[in-house]
Parts: structure tokens; C-alpha cells; sequence
């Protein structure tokens, strides 16, 4: 059969997302007598499988946040899908299967001599999983898969289908490679995962504010682009920022230059440092870093869920209001979580039976008062209730003598999260993880529905709900939290606090901070922006998103300056344009695209993990 005649699908980008996608086209198409009559091409610059996220030429100290047992790229008996299920190994399964021939490789030699199940693997590890994920994946295919390793820089309409077909469905498609190549095919996905920006204002104008002061300023970026070498050693550092990107500059400016982490005859961890690292003043809006992953199992708090907020909750087909009609109950749904998880496995600290609270708790609203009441009468003590306020904004309201005072206080608190998150007396916490991924299900399944307005995707879904999520049920490994208060201990890092802003002081020629909790400010020559970069679309650092949008043909939304840009698709994941028509033959999915943050982690095993859900509809909507 001639190309000409072959339904031709492209997969812009190789990372994850793309790959899985990948996958479950290849499963479908085994099933099928003329699977030859489909070509598939999948294009990305960096390595297939691991993409530009995941490469292996990363520092080696890294780590990935998820459990090596918690990942997996293959579907599994839990998976529910109109194709085939093609089980496979887990990232631990895999390594575990092939731990002497991945010996053999220096870089892992060291990782892999006390590496478990229940191991942080190394981005340099995951990265040579998601590459054989992605070989094994081709090799066991029923048709070529041709690999492009190029960029794309543009995608056009062919005028000849537009001619035949109106303007209503459009014709072949035309991608430009970024050596002028062109190709044609019927039908393209963009997976382009996470897309940087071109520096905004502020960040144009820190840049040059550093040039012309001679100080340093790093700006946003994925952790595998940055130099660290350009961070100076020995003397005092701005960091803006804690969360997950925080996580990475610690290790790229402690350990990696030479430091070592050892325990001390009490069981503490300590830091001897190299002499080369910075003074490191690290501040943040929560000032606090993110909770500590959970360190027992969390599967045995898992309460019947969702239970308040589903989908059918919300009859009808009106748009909802994030705070009016969804928070509320996606609240009671945590807050009922945590209770469940109380009285089934902490009765002693409970009042009454769950039977009678349960039907109590149907009864009333969260957050009001006659809730407030209940929960007093059946929880007697305080550290036994919820309040999802105060977890979201753990320092509200604190005042500090100065900087020695804010970090005396944020030490303490990384002490009390890491004895928590270790300590199953705390359960409910887990049942509260538990119950944020549902949330973050059923929002999808609102998302889907179309029931939630764009404005309100990206400031209260992208905005606020993914923030807080990150916050409580995405942070780093605990050994991670216990490095940094051994830095915290030994004066490597100062905290600032809450609220802290960072900004360029002009009178002095240096940048400086100052937390909104204490009046001390700190000035130094070097600022880092430890943030991901705030994704754009209409300057974002990739040309095909830019030429996209220029021409009306992808939409960007945002809530504001500060929060990222994501592009937005109809139900069916179809790339919406200017005009609210969607784009029959371009598809979009991942991370940035409106609503899909759901399901932007890697996939857990035995979950039914929305990733296989969401690929495989993609692979029924690519395919003739
Ligand atoms: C630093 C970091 C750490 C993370 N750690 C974890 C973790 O530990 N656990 C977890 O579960 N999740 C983690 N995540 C979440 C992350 O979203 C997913 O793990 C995953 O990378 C998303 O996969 P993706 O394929 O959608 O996007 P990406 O991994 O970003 O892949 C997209 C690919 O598209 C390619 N591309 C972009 N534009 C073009 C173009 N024009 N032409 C061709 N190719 C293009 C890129 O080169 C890239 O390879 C992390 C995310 C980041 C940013």
C-alpha cells in the first residue's frame, strides 16, 4: 500500500506523556488485520521515551520524587481501557530485573547497591527505564514507528484538503521539521509536555539589572537545562522559592559540590561542608517547603471514594463556580477522608461510632458551623481535626524577631512534618492524599464535561487547587526534608519566612529580601528563581506553540502574569482556536494544557491510573 493511502498520525514529543500515547495507538493497532494501512512518526529533539525532562544527561544526585514501586508506564488488571491491556514492569520491576546489567553502568553502579522497591530512583535511572519503555514499546510493534529526532516548528493546514473538504474539516496536516523538512499526515498530537517562556518583564529587567551591576541572576528553568557553576561559592545567595525546583538547587549547591552527609552517635543527620557552597537565604509565599512524602503505606487509608464530590454531583450542564459550587464539596470530600481514616484505624481518639457521625456529617456543609460542632463532639482533641486553611498556610499570621528567629521556627516545623509524615498514628493524612487525587479525578471528569470555565481552570484548578495539591501531596522525600535541616542546622541555609518578596534594589546595586514576618532584610550579589519557568504560549520558547497562537490557532489561557499558561482543547482533547472552533485533526495533551494536570504525573500501578484512560481515548480519537 502506498503512504499516500496510510492514515498518518504524528506524535509531537517523546517524553512520557507522548510515549504512552504511543503505546496504547500500537496496542489497539495489534488487534487489527490491517495495521499496516496506519504509519505512525513521533519527533523530539531529545532521547524517545525519556524526552527533554527525563534525559539522562543530568546531574547524577537527583532524584525523582515518586517511590520506584509508585511508577509504571505499562497498564495493568486495574486498568480500565477499550484496548488491550500489555502489562509490563513497574520502574522497580524493571530495575530489580535487570539490576547486574545496569551495574555495569558507572553512573548507576552506586544508586543501584542499596536501591529497593521502595527506593527515590535517580532521574538518570528513570531516564534509562522510560528509553527501553519506549525501544520495547516500538520493537514489539505491528508497524514501523519512524523516530524524528528534530524539533517541529510548524504545522499548517495542507490548502489542498481545505479546498476539497470546507472550512468546517480541515485537510491533511503539514509539519515543518527544524531543518526546513516537511511532512504530511492526516492526523497530529501535541505532547510537548512542559513549554518554557521567553524571560517575562521582571525577569528581563532582573537580567539586566544583574548585567549592568555585575551580580547574578538565574531565571526560571528546568532543572536538567540549568549551569549551577554560575551560582558563586562562599558568600551569600538569594533563593526565591521552595518547593520541588528549591529541592534541586539544594542538591546542585550542597552535596553535589563536594559536601557529605553523615549521621551523627544521637541518629542526626549532619552536613560537613566543602567550603564551596553559597550562604543560601531561602524564602518563599508559605515560606515553608513542601510536606514530606508520606514514609508508610499509604493504600491502608483508603477510604470509599469519591464519596460527596463526584462527577453527578453537579446535575445538568450550567458552567460551575470553582469557591460557590466545588470547593465546598471537594473540602468535605478531604475532610470526610480524614475522619473515616480517624475512626477506623484511631477509634480511642473518637467520641461515638462512625455510623453516627457519617450520617451527621452527610447532613451538613463543611465549614459551617453545625460542622464545627459536630466534629467538637466527636473529636476531642484539636491535632485530631482538620483545618485545610491553616495546612495551606501553615505560618499565617506569625511574626519573628528576624531571620535566626524564622528559621529557629520553619527547623522546628520540618522536624514536626517529618516525625508526622513517618508516624501511621497520623494516618488520616495519608487518607487525606488519598482524597486529593480523587478530587483531582472528578475535577477532570468536570473538565471533560465541560463545566468548568477557562478563567476559573486557570486561576482556581491551575492556580490555587494544583498548588495546593503539590503542596501537601507532592513534596519531596523525606531524606530529602532531613538533608535540608541538616543544611538549615549547620547555617549552609537560612530560611526568611512567609510572604517573602525579592526584589532589585536600586540605591545599592544589589538584590535583596524581605519576609513579610519580621523586619530583617538580606541583600546579596546572586538571586535564583527556584521555579519551573512560568509556562507561556504566545512567548513561549518553542516556535510551533508561538506561530500557533500568532495565527489563531491555539488559545492560550491565563490567570495572570504569575500563574502558567496552558492551551485549551474541547472534551475530546481537540485543540481549540481563537474563534472557539476545535481543530478536528490536532490534538493536545499533558501538562500544558488546560484541565490536564490531573494527570501529569507518572501513572501509579493497580489505580485504574487516569494516564491509560485518558491515552487510550486519545489512541481511538488518532486512529481511522
Ligand atoms: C523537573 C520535573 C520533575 C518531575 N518529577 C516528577 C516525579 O518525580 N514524579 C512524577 O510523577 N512526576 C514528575 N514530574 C511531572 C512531569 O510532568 C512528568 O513526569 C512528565 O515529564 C510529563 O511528561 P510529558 O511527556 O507530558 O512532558 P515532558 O516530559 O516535558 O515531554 C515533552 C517532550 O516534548 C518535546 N517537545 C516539546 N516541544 C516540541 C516540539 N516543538 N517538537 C518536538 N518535540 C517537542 C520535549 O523535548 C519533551 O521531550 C516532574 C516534572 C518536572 C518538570
Amino acid at each position: 500500500m502506498s503512504s499516500t493511502q496510510r492514515h498518518r498520525i504524528a506524535i509531537v514529543g517523546a517524553g512520557p506523556r507522548g510515549t504512552g500515547v504511543l503505546e496504547r495507538l500500537l496496542a489497539h493497532l495489534g488487534g487489527r488485520e490491517a495495521a499496516d494501512t496506519v504509519e505512525i512518526h513521533v519527533f523530539d529533539p531529545f532521547p524517545a521515551g525519556a524526552g527533554r525532562i527525563w534525559r539522562g544527561s543530568q546531574p547524577p544526585l537527583l532524584w525523582m520524587n515518586s517511590v520506584a514501586a509508585d511508577v509504571t508506564m505499562f497498564t495493568d488488571d486495574s486498568t480500565v481501557v477499550d484496548g488491550p491491556v500489555d502489562p509490563g514492569p513497574t520502574l522497580d520491576e524493571w530495575v530489580l530485573g535487570n539490576i547486574e546489567t545496569l551495574r555495569l553502568d558507572p553512573e548507576l553502579t552506586a544508586e543501584l547497591e542499596t536501591f529497593t522497591s521502595s527506593s527515590f530512583a535517580s532521574r538518570t535511572l528513570q531516564s534509562r527505564y522510560l528509553e527501553w519503555v519506549f525501544a520495547r514499546t516500538v520493537t514489539d510493534a505491528p508497524i514501523d514507528v519512524e523516530v524524528h529526532r528534530s524539533a517541529v516548528v510548524d504545522i499548517e493546514d495542507s490548502q489542498q484538503g481545505t479546498q476539497q473538504q470546507g472550512t468546517q474539516q480541515q485537510g491533511t496536516q503539514q509539519l515543518t521539521l527544524q531543518d526546513g523538512s516537511t511532512l504530511e499526515v492526516d492526523v497530529v498530537l501535541l505532547a510537548q509536555g512542559h513549554p518554557d517562556a521567553l524571560p517575562s518583564a521582571a525577569e528581563s529587567y532582573l537580567h539586566k539589572f544583574a548585567d549592568s551591576h555585575e551580580l547574578t541572576y538565574v531565571g526560571p528553568g528546568y532543572t536538567a537545562d540549568l549551569d549551577p557553576d554560575v551560582v558563586p561559592e562562599a558568600e551569600p545567595i538569594l533563593v526565591a522559592g521552595l518547593g520541588l525546583a528549591f529541592v534541586d538547587w539544594m542538591v546542585l549547591l550542597a552535596e553535589s559540590r563536594g559536601g557529605v552527609f553523615s549521621r551523627n552517635s544521637d541518629g542526626d543527620l549532619t552536613y560537613t561542608p566543602s567550603g564551596r557552597e553559597p550562604l543560601i537565604y531561602a524564602g518563599s509565599r508559605r515560606g515553608v517547603p513542601y510536606h514530606s512524602k508520606i514514609g508508610y503505606d499509604i493504600a491502608a487509608a483508603r477510604p470509599p471514594l469519591p464519596k460527596y464530590f463526584t462527577a453527578d454531583a453537579f446535575p445538568g450542564d450550567a458552567l460551575l463556580d470553582f469557591r460557590r459550587d466545588i470547593w465546598p464539596l471537594a473540602a468535605k470530600e478531604v475532610a470526610g477522608a480524614h475522619f473515616h481514616e480517624l475512626f477506623a484505624s484511631h477509634s480511642d481518639r473518637t467520641n461515638g461510632s462512625w455510623e453516627d457521625f457519617d450520617s451527621r456529617f452527610a447532613e451538613v456543609p463543611w465549614g459551617s458551623a453545625a460542622s464545627a460542632a459536630l466534629v467538637e463532639e466527636f473529636v476531642p482533641k484539636d491535632d485530631d481535626r482538620i483545618d485545610l486553611e491553616q495546612i495551606d498556610r501553615p505560618l499565617a499570621g506569625e511574626h519573628y524577631e528576624g531571620i535566626d528567629d524564622a528559621t529557629a521556627r520553619i527547623i522546628g516545623y520540618i522536624d514536626a512534618d517529618l516525625a508526622r509524615r513517618a508516624d501511621p498514628r497520623y494516618s488520616s493524612d495519608a487518607a487525606v492524599f488519598n482524597a486529593l487525587l480523587s478530587v483531582y479525578m472528578t475535577t477532570g471528569e468536570l473538565l471533560r464535561r465541560g463545566r468548568i470555565p477557562a478563567e476559573s481552570v486557570a486561576t482556581d484548578i491551575e492556580g490555587w487547587l494544583h498548588s495546593f495539591f503539590s503542596f501537601i501531596a507532592s513534596g519531596p522525600p523525606p531524606q530529602r526534608l532531613e538533608q535540608l535541616r541538616a543544611l538549615a542546622s549547620c547555617g549552609i541555609i537560612r530560611f526568611l519566612g512567609p510572604d517573602t518578596t525579592f526584589s532589585a534594589d536600586t540605591t545599592m546595586g544589589v538584590f535583596s529580601a524581605q519576609s513579610a514576618a519580621h523586619e530583617e532584610t538580606v541583600t546579596a550579589r546572586t538571586l535564583v528563581d527556584a521555579r519551573l519557568p512560568v509556562a507561556s504560549i504566545r512567548a513561549s520558547g518553542d516556535a510551533l506553540l508561538r506561530s500557533l497562537h500568532e495565527r489563531g490557532e491555539i488559545v492560550e489561557i491565563r490567570a495572570n502574569e504569575r500563574s502558567a499558561a496552558k492551551i485549551s482543547v474541547d472534551g475530546r482533547s481537540r485543540i481549540l482556536r481563537s474563534d472557539g472552533t476545535s481543530h478536528d485533526r490536532r490534538y493536545a495533551v499533558g501538562p500544558w494544557v488546560a484541565g490536564h494536570n490531573w494527570s501529569s504525573a507518572f501513572p501509579r500501578p493497580r489505580i485504574n491510573a487516569g494516564f491509560f484512560r485518558h491515552n487510550d481515548a486519545l489512541a481511538i480519537e488518532l486512529l481511522p
